[in-house]
């Protein structure tokens, strides 16, 4: 076996192949040949799968620059160098069903990465320097430990596909519903009890699966045209459907008031921030109209992210909500989704725009 693969790497070498396979190699260490001399500053995608690495050699970069796809699946990796990220041409990268606990910060550093799978390893948290990697347009974290995905994913602006089954997720952050490009959502079987009021909005996302988050009872109605999955959901609230705060689930904290029908004047509070808002969004020229007054952070950054935007109208909302409910079994999707108990939830502005509001209109 050992001068089998001695001659596959010299013949890579002397041949200058772009394509080097080595799966199911029963390799224990790195293998010395592709680090010998110069390296194989040829090599482009190099296949590794089904071996029993443990961890990655310092100097790859400096023996593989030009290495464009890692595909390293099914290894006993542990630990990744922070040398990882000198491979200034990576594209693709796959550590999945390996080991991993953690991951170093250098992986912001893969400034050309597009495509990184890191499902099935001990991963309890990811760096947020994920956030760095502006190129990436596949992210894959399933059957991990995470209790939150990274801070800065949603400056992920590439970002079009995101699976993060089987965690510990207990939120989808509010800032994704801002990633123009996510076409597709997975975070089935993880702890969900809310979803944001914007998913959906985008008209790119197209495909959100969130099957078995038993906590999860209702549905931002942005989804409903879209292709859901959501089969054992809501199914820990099969006793109690009466009462809308228990079949819409947790709200965020900053949701002080959840208006109602009856409820027809709007909080100050709320009309203060939706004037704000509109001032920063939407007349940012009028801007010198208004007295020099420096926002706090904390303000600015919640002007910047509102709660939601009505789903009649479309305003921002910051501190209260007009919810709407239409049980999946009212609707068209009722048949494909017959295990589950869960709600489409409109969210309004407004008692004129909760009455007025239809899930067909
Ligand atoms: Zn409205």
């Amino acid at each position: 076996m050992a001068t089998e693969l001695h001659e596959t790497i010299c013949m890579a070498k002397q041949e200058k192949h772009k394509n080097l396979f080595l799966n199911y190699k029963n390799l224990n260490n790195f293998p010395v040949e592709l680090l010998k001399d110069e390296g194989l500053q040829f090599l482009e995608r190099l296949y590794m799968k089904r071996n029993s690495l443990t961890t990655l050699p310092d100097n790859l970069a400096q023996k593989l620059p030009n290495l464009i796809e890692l595909y390293l699946h099914s290894n006993n990796i542990v630990i990744i160098p922070e040398a990882i990220g000198n491979l200034a041409r990576l594209q693709s990268l796959d550590l999945s069903n390996n080991a991993l606990q953690m991951l170093c910060p250098e992986i912001g550093r893969l400034r050309s990465l597009r495509h990184l799978r890191l499902s099935n390893n001990q991963l309890k948290c990811l760096p947020s320097e994920i956030g760095d990697l502006q190129e990436l347009e596949t992210l894959d974290v399933s059957m991990n430990q995470l209790i939150a995905l990274p801070e800065k994913l949603h400056h992920c602006l590439s970002l079009q596909n995101l699976t993060a089954d089987h965690n510990h997720l207990r939120h989808v952050p509010r800032q994704l519903c801002w990633l123009h490009r996510l076409n597709q959502l997975s975070m089935a079987a993880n702890r969900l009890n809310f979803l944001p009021l914007d998913l959906g909005r985008s008209r790119e996302l197209q495909f959100v699966f969130v099957d078995h988050n038993s906590d999860l009872k209702g549905l931002p109605s942005y989804l409903y045209n879209k292709v859901i999955g959501c089969s054992g959901c809501g199914v820990s609230s099969q006793v109690q459907e009466e009462g809308a705060n228990d079949t819409l689930g947790a709200l965020p904290a900053e949701v002080k008031i959840v208006g109602s029908r009856s409820s027809t004047v709007v909080p100050l509070e709320e009309l203060a921030l939706r004037t704000l808002h509109r001032v920063y969004h939407h007349r940012l020229s009028d801007l010198h109209l208004l007295p020099n007054i420096t926002l706090p952070k904390t303000l600015l950054d919640l002007l910047q992210f509102p709660l939601g935007h009505c789903h009649r109208c479309s305003q921002a909302m910051f501190t209260i909500i007009y919810p709407k409910l239409f049980p999946l079994r009212d609707t068209a999707l009722a048949g494909v989704h017959r295990r589950t108990t869960v709600s489409f939830v409109a969210y309004c502005c407004s008692s004129p725009c909760l009455r007025t509001f239809d899930l067909q209109g």
